[in-house]
């Protein structure tokens, strides 16, 4: 048996088992379709799965983010029950990075979550197919078959990823988490399946007067992030990667 078949006959087994104390963990929204092999339920709203029309996006437009705001970070840990992060093991989906450009001295503040690559390599390496991209090129962990090898972790090179290592309490119903499973930014997957149309940290840095970060579908040419994406010189971070991220950075 190789060693695929055997991880897949050891999650097999495990699939259903509670991560938390009164927690049933619930199937992550995966892609209906199949045609990144992650077949499987679909969000409640949705019904029918991921639409391979769309890609679900972020367009980050970084001279619009403060120094030390944290809205962002603030309404992710809120949202996804992240709590308040203070040791460095725990799970962070986003994280504010300043930077400092040697040659001119321009600061800027950039929030650093999932880039939901469309050739994601945390997809690639993992033996179970726990880290799969939907058909909407959302990228997720499915809790059930992840085995926290962290393989995933070492080959996202944006280290958007965290490992789960205590146990959980307080989780979001939404938002299935688990000691020993790797996790990173859903995209507020299970607002989008709702039929919602902006992600908690997108939502909150608009309330705080900011308005830095724009969720959208970038395929969709009469959107708003599409419309930007055209109109203002925008990038990717590490685009020599060729992973062909879904977030993209204004004024970098
Ligand atoms: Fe995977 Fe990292 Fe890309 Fe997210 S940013 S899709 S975790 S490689
Ligand atoms: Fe967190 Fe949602 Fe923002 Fe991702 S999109 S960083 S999950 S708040």
């Amino acid at each position: 048996m190789s060693r695929r078949a055997v991880l897949g006959a050891a999650v097999a087994a495990l699939a259903g088992v509670a991560l938390a104390p009164g927690i049933r963990l619930i199937e992550v929204a995966r892609a209906a379709d199949g045609a990144d092999g992650a077949g499987g339920a679909a969000g409640p709203a949705a019904g029918k799965g991921a639409d391979p029309k769309v890609r679900w996006g972020l367009l980050i437009d970084t001279t619009r983010c403060a120094e030390g705001c944290t809205a962002c970070v603030d309404a992710c840990n809120a949202e996804n029950g992240l709590g308040t992060p203070s040791r460095p093991t725990d799970a962070r989906w986003i994280r504010k990075v300043e930077i400092r450009e040697l040659r001119t001295g321009r600061q800027a503040s950039v929030p650093v979550m999932c880039q939901h690559c469309a050739e994601p390599p945390c997809v690639d390496v993992c033996p179970t197919g726990a880290s799969f991209k939907r058909a909407d090129g959302i990228v997720l962990v499915d809790r059930h078959s992840c085995i926290g090898c962290r393989y995933c972790m070492m080959a996202c090179p944006y280290k958007a990823r965290s490992f789960v290592h205590e146990p959980l309490h307080d989780q979001k119903p939404d938002v299935p988490r688990g000691k020993g499973c790797v996790e990173s930014c859903t995209l507020c997957v299970h607002r989008i399946d709702r039929g919602e149309k902006l992600t908690a940290c997108a939502e909150a840095c608009s309330a705080a007067g900011h308005g830095a970060i724009l969720f959208g579908d970038l395929n969709d040419p009469g959107s708003e992030i599409s419309r930007r994406v055209r109109e203002v010189r925008s990038r990717q971070l590490r685009a020599d990667l060729n992973l062909d991220p879904g977030v993209r950075y204004e004024g970098l």
